[in-house]
């Protein structure tokens, strides 16, 4: 299995020459000494609460710790029941995410549990009822099978591709096909190993498949790093693959993946006559959906010239001003420049408002500093054109 005491490599599509038993071991052992204490996890001994395992994993995905953490605290103390979930509006849904990004997650989960509780039961420990569950993916379905229910499932995210990426040395683009398949069998093999003689003192440790992808995971947090992995206090330094051949930096291998297109646009900050602005609210399936926000278009014209008024605000509007440079906001796939144009409501006119805005499904006129503000939820991009408002 190993070359003069150090793990050999492997290539593409071999099965990697690992002594599984003794990894998996190790692993647990060091996740029984070293795991965090975070509020989603359950206290030695007792049993973890499905809901907020889904709902702490469904926020991690993408995020942090530290930035989810303070998220599902005010997620939990709100909404503590998947029954009190099912019945917030999803405005409410919405707000409490706010800041997180990927909107959907969270009218995905509102909707789970409006269907759960509607068939009048709790989140299923089947894995084919969980996948059926809006929003569930091969992910969020092995994090809850394993920790809430001690299930022999993987479940791989970024962290646990690259800390198993890098223990197999597995080559090749591991999201898709053929690579994502070896990775999922050395997961597979992980959990299924039993515990043998070489495990050392590891067999006494917790030992349930949740705790050993939680290792995995925590181990890619902590340890395994994207940038330079700390392996001189890695617990499986001597049978990780990439390290013994010295080519951790090399794995998991660099996928290509297509750079967010750059784009620009116009916001329009449009105000009436009692001083209060005009928002929208972005339709459901798209980006950003569900969110209020002042309205905004990729712009089509190649010299970036707002479009003209009469083509969105008919002859309401007085000339638009525009304040300051572009805004710069990061989405996925796309980088956009949006540039911000304040107007007033020219004549009396409110509930004529723009019906060709696709991407808006509802219009309100809303004070900025009012109750009905605060109630609404509203994006990132939203916060960044407030701020340049209030600047002048
Ligand atoms: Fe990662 Fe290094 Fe540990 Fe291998 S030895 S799993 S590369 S930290």
């Amino acid at each position: 299995m190993r070359d003069g005491g150090r793990p050999r490599a492997t290539g593409p599509g071999a099965e990697p020459a690992l002594d599984l038993p003794v990894l998996r071991a190790n692993l647990l052992r060091w996740y029984a000494l070293h795991q965090r204490s975070l509020p989603w996890r359950a206290a030695p001994g007792t049993r973890p609460d499905p809901y907020a395992v889904w709902i702490s994993e469904v926020m991690l995905q993408q995020t942090q710790v530290v930035t989810a953490t303070p998220y599902f605290q005010r997620w939990m103390a709100r909404f503590p029941t998947l029954e009190a979930l099912a019945a917030a509006s999803v405005d409410e849904v919405l707000q409490l995410w706010q800041g997180l990004g990927y909107y959907g997650r969270a009218r995905r989960l509102h909707e789970a549990a409006q269907l759960l509780i509607a068939r009048g039961g709790g989140i299923p420990a089947d894995p084919a009822e969980l996948r059926a569950l809006p929003g569930v993916g091969d992910y969020s379905a092995g994090a809850l099978l394993s920790i809430a229910f001690g299930r022999a499932h993987p479940a791989i995210d970024g962290n646990v591709r690259r800390v198993l990426g890098r223990i197999g040395a597995l080559e090749g683009d591991l999201t898709r096909s053929e690579g994502a398949a070896r990775l999922r069998a050395l997961a597979q093999g992980l959990l299924d190993a039993a515990p043998n003689d070489q495990c050392l003192d590891g067999a006494g440790f917790a030992s349930s498949p949740g705790d050993l992808n939680q290792a995995l995971m925590e181990l890619g947090a902590r340890v395994c790093r994207p940038r330079q992995p700390d392996c001189s206090i890695c617990p499986v330094q001597r049978y990780c693959l990439a390290h013994g051949s010295g080519r951790e930096a090399e794995f998991p291998q660099a996928v290509r993946r297509t750079p967010p297109r750059p784009a620009t646009g116009f916001a329009y900050a449009i105000r009436d006559a009692a001083g209060r602005w005009l928002l929208g609210r972005r339709r459901d399936d798209g980006l950003l959906g569900g969110l209020w926000e002042f309205p905004w278009l990729e712009s089509n014209d190649a010299d970036e010239r707002p479009e003209p008024l009469s083509a969105h605000w008919g002859p309401w509007v007085l000339d638009l001003e525009p304040l300051g440079p572009a805004i710069r906001h990061a989405f996925t796939h796309l980088r956009l420049d949006l540039r911000l144009l304040r107007g007033d409501l020219a004549s009396a006119d409110p509930q004529r408002l723009p019906e060709r805005w696709s991407p808006y499904v509802e219009w309100r006129w809303v004070a900025l500093d009012g109750l009905e503000a605060r109630s609404l939820p509203m994006s990132r991009l939203m916060d960044k054109l407030r701020r340049r408002l209030a600047e002048h």
